[in-house]
């Protein structure tokens, strides 16, 4: 991505957010921009029919929005990625992140985080197709394990690695993204059901997994990668033939 187009971008970025504040003049956006404010850009951004440019005021237009739109959402998501799966820094990280990740990534990481609906600062993050289409079919959200009930069952949807030796316990007992678990037991300490194994674990590690809910249950979802796989395998076999 060339510089003027980050550029752009980041002016795109900034417009979202003062209309968020309610803000509106040339005046906050200058100050905003502080030493990269370029006339020059809002020229273009106009020219590109981006922006409404007035004696002192600046508006994004409808086109202006859907892009601004779309770099938020990038930029918000990408920081709930780093936030809830890291557990660490999202200021730096997210920034690069937003100018060159697709859309169908972001979208592929908005469902894999549940849909989340701010990003860490508490900033709503504007919707995207997956959630729209997740809100049509009362599709799952991410929970934490915690919230399961006794004898229900869950995929695990990612795992907060803040700590890097839990990490590192947590792969040693197979708990890992897409993994199947049931919980059998909560007290005194959490016992999960995990690829034909049974792990004890107490709540502090507990708290670190985030799993979806109301995915099929353990032996209806095995049935299905079954299914798939006898599926796979005649194809193989109608093909070689
Ligand atoms: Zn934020
Ligand atoms: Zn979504």
């Amino acid at each position: 991505m060339n510089n003027t187009q980050k550029e752009k971008e980041e002016y795109l970025e900034a417009l979202w957010e003062m209309r968020e504040r309610g803000i509106t003049s040339l005046s906050a956006l200058k100050e905003e921009m502080d030493k990269d404010f370029d006339p020059q850009i809002l020229d273009e951004l106009s020219y590109q029919n981006l922006i409404e440019l007035n004696a002192c005021d600046v508006n994004l237009t409808k086109k202006g929005e859907e892009q601004a739109r779309k770099i938020i959402r990038a930029h918000r998501i990408g920081e709930r990625l780093l936030y809830d799966v890291f557990g660490g820094e999202f200021e730096g990280g997210a920034c690069e992140f937003e100018h060159t990740v697709t859309t169908s990534l972001i979208d592929g990481i908005c469902t894999l985080l549940g849909h989340p609906r701010e990003c860490p600062h508490g900033m709503p993050i504007p919707e995207g197709e997956c959630c729209k289409s997740c809100a049509k079919s009362a599709c799952n959200a991410v929970v934490p394990l915690q919230d399961l009930k006794i004898g229900e069952s869950a995929k695990v949807a990612y795992i907060n690695c803040k700590d890097d030796r839990r990490m590192h316990r947590l792969n040693g007992i197979q708990i890992r993204p897409g993994a199947i678990i049931k919980l059998h037991q909560i007290n005194p300490c959490y016992v999960v059901e995990c690829e034909g194994g049974h792990i004890a674990m107490d709540e502090d590690i507990v708290s670190n997994i985030k799993v979806w809910t109301n995915v099929k249950t353990f032996d209806e979802e095995k049935k299905i990668i079954d299914k798939d796989k006898r599926r796979l395998w005649r194809n193989y076999l109608k093909k070689i033939k």
